[in-house]
């Protein structure tokens, strides 16, 4: 049985960076950027007005009301781009270029234009008022992302703005899922007796696509070891990784392992200090990375969380691979197991003081994932540790 942290630095080492792709920007977010993102423009590009209004010399409006000659016209587009003089005015737009030898924008509503060529500033302006220096967002050449970072959907609009309609990102993983059991029926088939649904094949589907990974759902497999080692090696030639549920503990039925090591597998680990998860594998076959993770769709989320998102993202080329670290006020107490260290499945809130609190969720153990299933977040609790109500404690978001 080794340590979680253990367990996590095996799967950092056997996991290979893949190639990467230039993907259209839309479909990037959630991918892996795997170059810098640099500016190829100063940003604003030019003195902006941030104000519908007029721009003026500022030292010209001292003792306002004054009136100013109209000279010209600013808009967005369409800048003017002589040199403004000494009692000089343009009328500018929002977004539109402030003109050279002007130093200041009165805003619209404190100004009044007349016919005859003037317009009347109302009140004295300042230096720079409502301008937006050329550069002062960001400068050309900067770098604004790194490679390594996951796209989010704030990034999109910065990318853009810098020409990037396309990104170079990490390659998808390909990613097999496949369940085992022969009590596992598929969802759609309403379950005889002694059956289950399966649950954990479409579940992980799901986070594993939301990491970005491309995945295949397998047929489910029975509980027999030559069912087991067909239908993995079936899937080892178009898998990066195989994440397999069910079958990795002790019972007489669980064959998983037995399977691999009859096809050659390396087995990595097969046992971690983990509640709940203990009993999940990480191994290779070929080049391929498989992850056995427990039936019971509470560990096998867990383990998901920890193992299997972390080699996803890992391949992408993410700089950060952990699940996110926190720390809360916990809401009611929390007891880790005696012998392994535990995540509890909490959902997390704040308080009236500010505080992020997480309420660990009342849950009948592994199996139970209806308790599991508005979990925003786990409550470490190290081995043979109880953390009371009101103390805090590290968690992890989901
Ligand atoms: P195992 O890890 O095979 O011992 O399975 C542990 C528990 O998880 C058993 O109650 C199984 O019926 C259940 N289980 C296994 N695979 C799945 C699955 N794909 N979907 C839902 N429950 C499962
Ligand atoms: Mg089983």
């Amino acid at each position: 049985m080794i340590e979680i942290s253990k367990a996590l630095k095996l799967v950092d080492r056997e996991t290979a960076i893949l190639a990467a792709e230039k993907a259209a920007l839309a479909d990037t977010v959630g991918r892996v950027l795997r170059e810098n993102i640099v500016a190829d423009t100063d940003l604003p590009p030019f003195d902006r007005s941030q104000m519908d209004g007029y721009a003026m010399i500022a030292a010209d409006t001292k003792g306002a009301p004054v009136t100013l000659d109209l000279v010209g016209e600013s808009a967005a587009g369409r800048g003017w781009h002589k040199t403004l003089k000494a009692r000089q005015s343009v009328r500018i737009m929002t977004g539109a270029p402030v003109p050279k030898g002007s130093d200041s924008v009165q805003k619209i509503e404190l100004t009044r234009e007349s016919t005859n060529g003037s317009v009347d500033i109302l009140e004295p302006t300042e230096k720079g008022r409502f301008i937006v220096r050329k550069g002062a967002e960001i400068k050309k050449g900067k770098v604004v992302f790194e490679s390594g970072e996951v796209i989010t959907a704030g990034m999109i609009a910065s990318l853009a703005s810098f020409g990037y309609a396309k990104v170079k990102v990490g390659k998808q993983p390909r990613v097999a899922i496949l369940g085992t059991g022969s009590e596992i029926v598929d969802i759609t088939k309403k379950p005889g007796r002694d059956q289950i649904r399966n649950s954990n094949s479409v579940m992980l589907d799901v986070l594993c696509r939301k990491s970005r990974a491309s995945t295949t759902v397998l047929p489910i497999a029975k509980d027999e070891i030559s069912d087991l080692k067909f239908a993995i090696r079936n899937a080892l030639k178009k898998a990066d990784i195989l994440v397999i549920t069910g079958g990795v503990s002790v019972g007489k039925y669980d064959h998983t392992k037995t399977a691999l090591a009859e096809l050659g597998a390396e087995i990595f680990f097969d046992k971690v200090r983990l509640k709940p998860g203990k009993p999940a594998v990480f191994a290779r076959l070929g080049k391929t990375l498989i992850f056995g993770l427990p039936g019971n769709p509470v560990s096998a989320a867990v383990t998901f969380h920890l193992f299997v998102r972390k080699a996803i993202l890992k391949m992408q080329g993410a700089s950060a691979t952990d699940a996110k670290k926190g720390i809360a006020v916990l809401g009611a107490d929390a007891k880790g197991a005696r012998e392994r260290d535990t995540y509890l499945p909490s959902l997390l809130d704040t308080n009236s003081s500010g505080q992020l609190v997480a309420h660990p969720m009342k849950w009948h153990g592994s199996s139970d994932f209806i308790g599991f299933s508005r979990a925003d977040s786990l409550v470490f609790v190290p081995r043979g540790e109880t953390i009371g109500k009101g103390e805090t404690a590290s968690i992890v978001f989901l």
